[in-house]
């Protein structure tokens, strides 16, 4: 007979997003008159640039012809979209990171929860909390932790670094050094952003341990302080210690078109392995490669006009984010993010627990947004409103809150 891999089973059953998708179906379903405004998922609404849509017309012609058809992909990604990320992402920023150092993959999601089969089952992982889920779910489903904490709500055998007001959303080093960190800045869910130098501390950090970071930058394009790096590899140092996870997903809209891209530098070794090579051979072995069509609209991001286009859709979130952000302190609220991230991360009013807050605002707001306490247990008494909306969505939800 054969088994199952229990490490599944060791996963706490509702997911946080169908748990939310079924409260509002049902109060929707009860209220049918009622208008709902979500500022719940992290999902982009505004359409592709047009640069995008034309490369994606052009590319789709191409494979209608014989002579310009494309098929399997290059493992790793296409030349041009390899060299475009390494000039215009790495290059341009004084980074010493190239082409061929960049894997190109269908999202940061995918690459967030895989990077783990790399390393070894032994290693300690440690993790922000609040999280996204991705990091701790993936190693969990690895055998990498061990059983779910009903007490402290999360796992037992992962370092959790609380991040909190008082430290500023920020990971302190934690008193068990880990092997694995991961990090995500700017951050979901609290869309805090971390400077140069506080980053510099974590990279000395881990090269002093002999410890690894999986750096998750999707929302580096939303970063508006100087003094905050778009990339891990601003750091001095960081090319022996990080690998680095993007996406084409917040920066460009690509959310239900796939695209992302990993970094191994190849000094990155341990245990006299270049993990470049491991993660070559993981790709190559299990991914067949990110879309040529896809690729090619990848590579209009970074076109002139892609640039220009893209640099406004982002100013469009963050014309949001400035109103969730403003509206909220003006109607009392202790309010972080929304400055260098699409996320806004209250703190719930008079100690209501971040589910209670959740149907508080449903039923009084019609608002939806996320309960901190879905990301980890000191997400607890946070809430989580997304700028992704439509604008007046945005302001009309905030027009709510204010009123209440
Ligand atoms: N990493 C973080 C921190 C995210 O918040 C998300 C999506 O919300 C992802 C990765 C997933 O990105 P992608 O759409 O590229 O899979």
């Amino acid at each position: 007979m054969v088994t199952v891999n229990k490490n599944y089973l060791k996963l706490p059953g509702s997911y946080l997003f169908s748990t939310i998708a079924k409260k509002v179906a049902a109060y929707q379903e009860a209220n049918p008159d009622v208008q709902i405004v979500r500022l719940g998922i992290g999902d982009v609404t505004q359409p592709l640039a047009p640069a995008i849509i034309n490369a994606l017309h052009k590319s789709v012609d191409e494979m209608a012809n014989a002579e310009t058809f494309h098929g399997y992909a290059p493992d790793l990604g296409y030349e041009f979209l390899r060299s475009a990320i390494a000039k215009n992402d790495y290059e341009a920023r004084g980074c010493d990171i190239h082409a061929d150092e960049i894997f190109v993959s269908d999202g940061a999601k995918s690459d967030s929860g895989n990077i783990q089969e790399i390393f070894g089952i032994e290693n300690k992982v440690a993790v922000c909390d609040p999280v996204y889920p991705v990091y701790v779910d993936t190693n969990v489903m690895a055998g990498r932790t061990g059983a779910y904490n009903t007490k402290r709500e999360n796992f037992d055998g992962v370092i959790y670094m609380p991040c909190l007001e008082e430290n500023g959303f920020l990971p302190e080093f934690p008193t068990e050094t880990p092997d694995l960190i991961y990090l995500c800045f700017p951050n979901n869910p609290s869309g805090a952003a971390i400077t140069k130098d506080k980053l510099q501390e974590w990279v000395d950090y881990a090269n002093k341990n002999g410890a690894v970071i999986i750096y998750d930058a999707a929302y580096e394009a939303y970063i508006t302080e100087e003094n905050v790096p778009h990339s891990i590899y601003e750091c001095e140092g960081a090319r022996t210690c990080a690998i680095e996870l993007r996406s084409f997903s917040k920066n460009a809209g690509f959310t239900g078109v796939r695209l992302g891209f990993t970094v191994v530098p190849k000094d990155l070794i341990r245990e006299g392995v270049a993990l470049h090579d491991l993660w070559a051979r993981r790709h190559g072995t299990k991914f067949n490669g990110a879309p040529y069509i896809v690729q090619r609209a990848g590579e209009a991001v970074y076109s002139p006009e892609g640039k220009a286009q893209l640099k406004e859709q982002v100013a469009y979130y963050m014309k949001n984010a400035h109103t969730i952000y403003n509206g909220l302190k003006e109607a009392g609220y202790s309010v972080s993010g929304g400055v260098n991230a699409p996320y806004i991360w209250l703190k719930t009013p008079n100690n209501m627990s971040s589910w209670d807050f959740f149907d508080y605002l449903l039923e009084n707001a019609h608002v939806v947004g996320t309960p901190g306490s879905g990301f980890g247990a000191h997400g607890e008494g946070f809430f989580r409103l997304t700028a992704f909306g439509s604008y007046e969505n945005t302001q009309e939800a905030l027009r709510r809150i204010k009123a209440l």
